[in-house]
């Protein structure tokens, strides 16, 4: 959704209507509409929740996700905030070590192959879910991990 920048936090398009409206009251006429600094007036739209960045956008008022894309840094920032998930870089040796009673053996008995793994976690960090894996690298591993926990754009948070 478009995105409205006011004193250097973002907004909605309600809430910064909504703000407009407030200030509209007690401004200057001649002023209303084109005061450009964004200190004193939301300033925007900005498409698409003010485009790429380090961080999910939400607004600062009733934080609804604003539906921004991530930059590589943003991806692995967020991936590393998410609660209760496990990332780990499993080694051959990591596998065999833990044994084929392990998670880490399949059905069959066998070793699963070495590289990056998730799995969800209890609060307290007990692991709640089989490894999801392996992927070949850290930002391969945390893009597929910010892909199933991309909050809903419009969705409160
Ligand atoms: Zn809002």
């Amino acid at each position: 959704m478009d995105a409205y920048i006011y004193q250097s936090d973002l907004y909605c398009p309600t809430c910064a209507n909504k703000r407009r409206l407030e200030l509209d009251a007690d401004y200057p006429s001649s002023l209303q509409g084109i005061e450009y600094d964004s200190d004193k007036y939301p300033q925007g739209p900005f498409p698409d929740g003010g485009g790429e960045a380090d961080s999910f956008q939400y607004c600062a008022q009733c934080r609804v996700f604003l539906g921004n894309e991530l930059t590589v840094d943003g991806i692995q920032y967020e991936v590393e905030h998410l609660p209760d998930i496990e990332m780990l870089r499993m080694t051959s040796e990591n596998i065999t070590d833990a044994g084929p009673e392990s998670c880490w053996y399949d059905d069959e008995g066998e070793p699963l192959q070495p590289g990056y793994y998730y799995r969800y976690c209890t609060p307290g960090c007990l692991p709640d879910s089989d490894p999801y894996g392996p992927y070949p690298d850290y930002a391969i591993l945390c893009q597929h991990i910010i892909d199933e926990n991309w909050p809903e754009e419009g969705a409160t948070y």
